[in-house]
């Protein structure tokens, strides 16, 4: 039973941010941290609803009030229990997960809703800084062979969940390191890759086997992934960049947002000494307004950028939720990540229409205002305007899975949009093929790859041993709900 006037008595808070200009100086973690008797006020807002539609906001179907109460009584061992038994990686989501369940809590209709990501967080660290992730491996083994190919959040959640079963998983990345986009996309200020690490460690002594520096495919060929295995997830992601296919595209110094990312992770954890793409000194415009802009423009001020410009073709949204979007609805509204507030400016309602250069080299670009409509946007006239650049990064979202090699090996199916198509457990048209996270659904979220990771697991466990105990948080029934 909640505290009934708990929400009375304590507003919302959540963590403060360093400094701007202390941390614009490293690469840390942007929160600072937030007291146990902080977090357990926050944790008394929780009403505790008869008919909470937080779970029904998560994708993974958190159990939300239940671990805010224990949290709230100070149990936080007890509390990471139940967060753990629908999340297996609450320490990312807490950190990363733009979190659609407190645009469902049911305060949120007339005061601000809980901070449940907070808590999240909150729970899952102090839980893991006592000793909490304890290895959980399998009894028993159940004799029976899974290959995972991808480990980002959707596949690492699978191998987990598939270990736990009995299963003997083995993950293969194509990268030098494990992790997928939380690796190499994630700047090291929104999460710090040690808290990666300390999960990876967990798996590894659960019994999953990580293979790095294998594209299945191209360094293992797809007939010998087949013949090793009983079963296959693929977890590869949707990798392939949207372009911005427009007149001086092909001059240096334009690059894709991704190509930009990973090198500058590679030299944060020092595999790379110089990103020979870096915005040191540098006119930056990014071109595209949502979460991989933001990564952008929180990187390149961090190298030292002499301006970052980001560009968003949608208008400007209000700072409160749009009517359109009414609750327990994910809200269209003004959403500032904390790299917004450490310098640079947004502009909404543009379009880049072409860039120009001298010597091969981008100088700048030219763009209109005026309005996005669905597959287009209206110039209005006489608003055409020069932006100097010299570095322009396309941050315009991700079309799908890679197909050469691998996914054209197995000859597994695509649907219309260019994803791999796949039935309510998570099988594609080739039988004990899996597919989970982006490489399925298209570009999303880390909560709805781990959804996603946990669910083809209970199909895969189906498909190798009749009656799956494993929770499928996606299964139809659930979906309905949503
Ligand atoms: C820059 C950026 C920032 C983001 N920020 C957030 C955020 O703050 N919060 C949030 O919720 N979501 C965020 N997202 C989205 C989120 O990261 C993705 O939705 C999520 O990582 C998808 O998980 P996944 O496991 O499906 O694939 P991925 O994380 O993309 O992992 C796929 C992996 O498969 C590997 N692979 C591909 N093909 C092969 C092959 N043939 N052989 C071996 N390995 C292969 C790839 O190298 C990669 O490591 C962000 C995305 C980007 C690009």
């Amino acid at each position: 039973m909640a505290d009934p006037s708990g929400f009375l008595k304590h507003s919302r808070r959540t963590p403060a941010r360093r400094p701007v200009p202390l941390r614009l100086r490293d690469w840390r973690e942007v929160y600072q941290p937030f007291s146990e008797k902080d977090s357990r006020d926050q944790a008394a807002r929780c009403m505790d609803c008869g008919v909470p539609f937080c779970h029904n906001g998560c994708p993974l179907g958190n159990l939300i009030p239940e671990w805010n109460e224990l949290a709230r009584l100070g149990r936080w061992e007890d509390a990471a229990d139940r967060l753990h038994a629908t999340n297996n990686f609450p320490e990312f989501t807490g950190r990363l997960c733009p979190a659609p369940c407190e645009a469902s809590c049911v305060l949120g209709i007339g005061d601000e809703p809980v901070a449940i990501k907070l808590l999240e967080q909150q729970i899952a660290d102090t839980a893991i800084e006592s000793g909490g992730l304890t290895p959980r491996p399998a009894a028993v083994a159940t004799g029976r062979t899974v290959a995972v190919v991808g480990s980002g959040p959707a596949g690492l959640a699978a191998a987990q969940q598939l270990a736990r079963a009995g299963h003997a998983v083995t993950v293969f990345e194509r990268d030098g390191r494990v992790g997928g986009l939380m690796r190499y996309g994630i700047p090291e200020f929104k999460m710090d890759s040690a808290v990666l690490d300390r999960r990876l460690a967990q798996l590894a002594a659960e019994g999953v086997r990580f293979i790095t520096h294998c594209e299945v495919g191209v360094d293992l060929a797809v007939e010998d992934l087949r013949a090793g295995f009983d079963a296959i997830l693929l977890a590869t992601g949707a990798t392939v960049a949207r372009e911005l296919d427009v007149e001086g595209r092909h001059l240096g110094g334009i690059h894709l947002a991704m190509e930009y990312l990973v090198q500058a992770n590679k030299v944060v954890e020092g595999a790379l000494e110089r990103a020979p793409i870096d915005a040191a000194g540098k006119h930056v415009v990014i071109i595209g307004g949502g979460d991989t802009g933001a990564d952008c423009y929180g990187t390149a001020l961090r190298q030292g950028a002499a301006s970052v410009t980001q560009l968003d073709i949608h208008a400007r949204p209000p700072e409160t939720r749009d009517p359109s979007t009414p609750w327990p609805t994910y809200p269209l509204m003004l959403r500032m990540s904390a790299a917004h507030e450490e310098g640079g400016e947004r502009v909404f309602g543009v379009n880049s229409t072409s860039f120009e250069g001298a010597d091969g080299a981008v100088t700048g670009l030219h763009l209109v205002s005026g309005t996005r409509i669905p597959g287009g946007f209206v110039p209005d006239e006489g608003t055409d305007a020069h932006l100097p650049a010299d570095l322009v990064l396309l941050a315009l979202g991700f079309t799908g899975p890679e197909t050469t090699g691998l996914l054209d090996g197995l000859g597994v199916g695509l649907t219309k949009r260019g994803l791999i198509g796949r039935g309510d457990d998570y099988q594609t048209d080739v039988p004990g093929v899996f597919v989970a996270g982006d490489a399925g659904r298209g570009q999303s979220l880390i909560v709805w790859a781990i959804a996603e990771g946990r669910s083809a697991a209970a199909g895969i466990d189906g498909y190798l041993s009749e009656g799956s105990q494993l929770p499928n948080p996606l299964a139809p029934t659930a979906v309905a709900l949503r």
